[in-house]
């Protein structure tokens, strides 16, 4: 049986005023799944991801969370976004005027709980531990962007989402981040990607393309890796 979704969108539409950016757009993420979305620019990957990411809420149509809907209400909705979400950005939104640990605290501080111990460990598993107290502009895109990951992780959220996360990276730290988000998934976080690189899609569950602000077909993706580790796994 399939797992309830994480988010679901029903019918949803974004619509500014010459625009229809969204389409009647229907849609499930589930739990520990690697989504990624893909369409030429312009054809609404940048809107559909920041539904997901419960950033926007459609003009028309129903986004729910875990089977409630996103309420309208900013405030309410930056509350669900601390609860539930992690954002991993193209250009890293790191702060220069803190160190990279103050980086990776820094959301759990904004929920009221800083997590320095926690933030350590994350930095550790990501391999960034010996930068932890260097300064943003002392450090390697390529880490840069693992401290971004780091940062998304720190309140445990369900749902990572990540607009083009390899985008300001060379091919082969872009493989590592990938490689990095798809773990995740493997250990239960839903990640939500954009990327314009057919080559990333081996690491994804699903892909969904879109084309003027719709649907254009979804795809489900047999991944070998997945299977073969399967028999290891609880
Ligand atoms: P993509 O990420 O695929 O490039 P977007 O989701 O950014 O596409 O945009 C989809 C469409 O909506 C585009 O035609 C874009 O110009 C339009 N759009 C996006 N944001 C706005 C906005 N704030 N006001 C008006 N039009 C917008």
């Amino acid at each position: 049986m399939a797992p309830d979704p994480l988010i679901s969108l029903e019918g949803a539409c974004k619509d500014y005023k010459f625009v229809k950016a969204l389409c009647d757009v229907t849609l499930e993420v589930y739990p520990g799944e690697f989504l990624i979305i893909m369409g030429p620019s312009g054809s609404g990957k940048s809107t559909l991801l920041h539904m997901i990411g419960l950033l926007d809420i459609p003009t028309h149509g129903s986004l729910k969370i875990e089977g409630r809907r996103v309420p309208r209400d900013e405030d309410k909705r930056a509350d669900l976004r601390l609860k539930f979400m992690g954002y991993v950005f193209q250009d890293f939104g790191l702060m220069s005027s803190l160190n990279v640990l103050d980086n990776i605290i820094l959301p759990s501080s904004l929920a009221g709980r800083p997590q320095r111990e926690r933030a350590k460990d994350i930095a550790r598993q990501l391999g960034i531990e010996h930068r932890l107290h260097h300064q943003i502009t002392e450090i390697s895109g390529g880490e840069k962007q693992r401290v971004a990951i780091a940062r998304a992780l720190i309140n445990n959220p369900k749902l990572i989402m990540a607009d083009e996360p390899t985008g300001n990276l060379d091919s082969k730290t872009g493989h590592k981040v990938l490689t990095i988000l798809r773990e995740l998934a493997d250990q239960g976080k839903t990640v939500v990607t954009v990327t314009h690189n057919p080559e990333h899609l081996v690491f994804a569950d699903r892909v969904v393309y879109l084309r003027d602000g719709q649907i254009q077909q979804v795809r489900q993706i047999k991944r070998v890796a997945k299977a073969r580790k399967a028999p290891g796994k609880a």
